[in-house]
């Protein structure tokens, strides 16, 4: 499974979990919500219960001693005094009852305590609809024998019930009792303080008016509530007693929103977390689309590309250079010097190469190698070495850049060989005017040694001879051998085109080599020669083919200061060797007349000459010889008078 939709399955897991934890806790807290109000629910009807029974046990009690008061009022002489006395007594134990009234059996009123006139009771004073229902109440009092109780009904003080007792002595009707109560004065009386502490208890009429409430607060806000009929007095009234809200429940309250800003911190870490989850996803695919992009790039590249710690360590290469050199990735990554592509002919240098490229010792101009194939072939690399800097600036390495020059090197080898092969070609054709020559200059020696030859022979044959005479002439004869010798050794060479074959040499041993052999010649022109050595470096060449360069460099200078217009004093042949990076620069400076510019143009052509017996052809192998070695032959013009021929070849890089 990719990382993205791994990411996403894990997210949209993640978000199930969280939503799942949410439905749980809602569902946990809906039960315990639940089971909590049930509790609270039995509790308030065991409360309301006892209050009812509370209640009724006060108002029976009451009417107990109501019902006492008017047994004994009949059989008693001071009536009056009984009544003030008992009446006195249940006004003070009840705060409930605010007034009672004796009324006589015509329904006059004889004692009313306290002594205020209330608007209901008394005919007088009473308006029209009282007086008809007193006078109701009193009758339907008288006629049942028992209490009776009124409705409420509303005063200034509060809502208020009576009830009403008949009297009745020596078998006769003589009056009725009638006790006012308040409903404010129930509920203040008989609520104790922990039950309106926990609960708001009302009484309600039949149509649900509040008539007296006892409460902690005003507008509480309750939950659940529970209701019983207020009776006595009945006609529909209701006890009824709500639970405060939040009653005792503020842990649960402080644990409920614990749990929901903790839920709340989770989803929002959630979505902090989707958002970074994404911008990670959006990351790596950008990182994934490079990528591809670079090893398309790397892949479609015919350059090989190569990478190398500090040690020389291969860390890094890619397919074309892996194509190169045919052995595989995991073969080459961790592979150390000497690596198991270098051409073991060539493992010397490229071990000074690759030494110099470690030791930052390398220019950027790249450099040219002989690698070999796992086959065994060999191929022909230029190569480009940079230091890898990683992202804190600091070289973890070498990145280098590797071309396969082998084609385009057979190529210039088969253009330099069918060049060579012209120019053999021309100088075979050349050979019949060579041949002229060559016999003319073997003609002398030939002569020499055919005189010396018969000079001996005529001595030994005369007798008259001593030794001394005889070594003379033999030894004559040997030096005009070996000057026949030399000149068609000379010519051999000329023809001849032997293959290079180019090693490492110090650059002094060539220089003093060619003077060498150009000093006789020099000496005879009375020419001195100057050597100048400011470096001596070592570089990849072919000894022969440079000394011949050189000589031939030396001997155009001494030609041309050997002319009769050259003074003696400026025939000087100045060999000047100098360091100039990494390529070596060779001058041959001499004080000649210099060459003139119709001259300049035709230099490098095949046989140009302006000398009577020169071939025309040094200088255009020279330079094909020198560019051969990657280096580089060209004309300078000597402010001294003269010409400078100047000369520079890549040096092998000094570990
Ligand atoms: P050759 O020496 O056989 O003539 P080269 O190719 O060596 O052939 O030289 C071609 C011509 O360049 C020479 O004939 C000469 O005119 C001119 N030349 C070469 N070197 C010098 C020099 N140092 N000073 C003046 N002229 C030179």
């Amino acid at each position: 499974m990719s990382a993205l939709k791994w990411s996403n399955s894990y997210l949209i897991a993640l978000k199930l979990a969280v939503g799942l934890l949410l439905v749980l806790l809602l569902v946990l807290f809906w039960v315990l919500r639940q089971n909590e109000m049930e509790e609270q629910r039995s509790t308030l009807i065991a409360d309301v219960l006892w209050l009812e029974q509370n209640i009724n046990f006060h108002l029976e009690g009451g009417a107990e001693n109501f019902q006492q008061l008017a047994h004994d009022l009949p059989r008693e002489a001071n009536k009056q005094a009984l009544f003030r006395l008992r009446a006195e007594y249940l006004l003070k134990n009840n705060p409930d009852i605010l007034q009672i009234v004796w009324i006589d059996d015509t329904a006059r009123v004889r004692e009313t305590l306290p002594a205020r006139a209330l608007a209901r009771l008394g005919a007088d004073g009473m308006d029209g609809m009282d007086a008809a229902l007193f006078r109701q109440n009193v009758n339907m009092a008288h006629k049942l024998g028992k209490i009776v109780y009124t409705d409420a009904y509303s005063t200034p003080e509060g809502a208020q019930f009576e009830m009403y007792l008949p009297i009745f002595g020596d078998g006769r009707y003589q009056g009725a009792l009638i006790g006012v109560f308040s409903f404010s004065g129930v509920l203040k009386n008989l609520v104790p303080w922990w039950f309106a502490e926990k609960y708001q208890v009302r009484i309600l009429d039949g149509e649900g008016n509040l008539l007296a409430s006892k409460s902690r607060v005003s507008n509480a806000d309750t939950t659940i509530n529970y209701a019983v009929p207020f009776d006595p007095p009945g006609f529909g009234m209701v006890l009824r007693v709500d639970v405060y809200r939040g009653h005792g429940n503020f842990t649960r309250n402080l644990l409920t929103a614990s749990v929901i800003a903790l839920a709340g911190a989770v989803l929002l870490s959630l979505w902090v977390m989707r958002g970074h989850i994404r911008r990670r996803i959006a990351a790596e695919q950008a990182q994934r689309s490079e990528h591809a992009f670079r090893k398309a790039m790397e892949d479609s590249l015919t350059v090989g590309m190569r990478a190398r710690d500090l040690a020389g360590k291969i860390t890094y290469v890619n397919p074309a250079f892996c194509q190169m050199v045919g052995f595989g990735e995991s073969e080459l990554i961790g592979a150390s010097p000497p690596m198991p592509y270098w051409a073991p002919e060539e493992i010397e240098r490229t071990r000074a190469i690759n030494d110099a490229v470690i030791g930052g010792r390398m220019s950027r101009e790249g450099f040219e190698l002989r690698l070999m194939h796992k086959d065994g072939g060999r191929l022909d690399a230029l190569i480009y070495e940079a230091p890898l800097v990683g992202a804190d600036g600091r070289q973890s390495g070498w990145m280098a850049s590797v071309v396969d020059v082998t084609a385009r090197k057979r190529m210039e080898d088969l253009a330099r060989r069918q060049q060579e092969k012209l120019q053999a070609t021309a100088r075979l054709v050349s050979m019949g005017e060579l041949a002229s020559t060559l016999a003319h200059e073997l003609n002398q020696p030939l002569a020499a040694i055919t005189s010396y030859a018969t000079g001996c022979l005529n001595k030994l044959e005369s007798g008259k001879f001593s030794a001394d005479e005889l070594q003379t002439a033999l030894t004559r004869l040997g030096v005009q051998a070996q000057r026949a010798g030399r000149i068609i050794r000379h010519v051999h060479d000329f023809v001849r085109k032997s293959e290079p074959r180019l090693v490492p040499c110090r650059l002094i041993e060539l220089v003093d080599g060619s003077i060498g052999l150009i000093e006789p010649a020099a000496k005879l022109a009375h020419v001195r020669i100057e050597r100048e050595i400011l470096a001596n470096p070592e570089l990849m060449g072919d000894r022969i083919q440079i000394e011949q360069v050189l000589l031939n460099l030396m001997r155009n200078a001494v030609e041309a200061m050997s002319a009769a217009s050259v003074s003696s004093k400026r025939r000087r042949l100045t060999i000047r060797v100098c360091l100039l990076e990494d390529q070596v620069q060779i001058y041959v400076i001499d004080r000649g007349p210099g060459i003139p510019g119709d001259v300049l143009d035709k230099l490098f052509t095949p046989f140009f000459s302006t000398k009577a017996d020169g071939m025309g052809m040094g200088l255009k192998i020279c330079r094909s010889i020198i560019e051969f070695h990657r280096g580089r032959l060209w004309i300078e013009e000597n402010p001294e008078g003269g010409a400078i021929l100047a000369i520079s070849l890549p040096v092998i890089p000094s570990s």
